[in-house]
């Protein structure tokens, strides 16, 4: 049995995989039907097709709210079907899942994740990503861009690309962090 941490009814950290959901217990199958919903009705707009594979590969990265490399992404489909794909197929149902806007990339680790955050227009996000869980956050980041597009504008800098990413804890492990640490020293030989 995987060791777990209870904190009260609501919050409790499996120690083996505490990135699941933000270390809360919440109803994920439903994140991933409604992300899956998402993703067809944008692949739809955009005239993209969701092949079997790039479903296969979306419901691998929203199968949880972390971040995952495309080697992760690439394992956990290998041990679900035994069989191994080539890398380069699923960097290509990658990019297309980063097309139809459905999965984001963290630029600075090089890791994707599946957008769970209905995004109103085109507002952008900043994705504030736990150092211990992995769980990607996004919030909004309106202001930040419109900044970036001004100080560049006003340099004569074209723009191309902007990024705003934050790592730290998020709250459960901020919460939860001081219990395990003690938790560890208590189950240490
Ligand atoms: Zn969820
Ligand atoms: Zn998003
Ligand atoms: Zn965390």
């Amino acid at each position: 049995m995987t060791p777990s941490v209870q904190i009260d009814r609501l919050h409790t950290i499996d120690l083996q995989n505490p990135g699941h959901g933000h270390g809360e217990r919440h109803d994920h199958g439903a994140c991933v039907v409604s992300a899956l919903e998402r993703a067809r009705t944008a692949f739809g707009d955009k005239g993209m097709k969701l092949t079997p594979l790039r479903q296969r590969v979306f419901e691998e990265i929203a199968g949880s709210h972390d971040a995952l490399g495309a080697y992760d992404i690439l394992d956990r489909m290998a041990r679900k079907s035994g069989e191994r794909l080539a890398p380069i197929s699923v960097y290509r149902a990658i990019d297309a899942l980063l097309a139809a806007g459905v999965v984001h990339r963290i630029e600075s680790k090089n890791a994707f994740y599946a957008c769970h955050a209905p995004h109103q227009g085109q507002e952008r996000h900043i994705a504030l990503v736990c150092e211990r869980c992995q769980t990607v956050i996004e919030v909004s980041g309106a202001d930040i861009f419109a900044a970036m597009e001004t100080a560049s504008a006003a340099c004569g800098f074209k723009l191309s690309l902007a990024v705003a990413e934050g790592a730290g804890l998020c709250p459960s492990c901020a919460t939860l962090l001081p219990i395990v640490l003690a938790t560890d020293l208590v189950t240490q030989p």
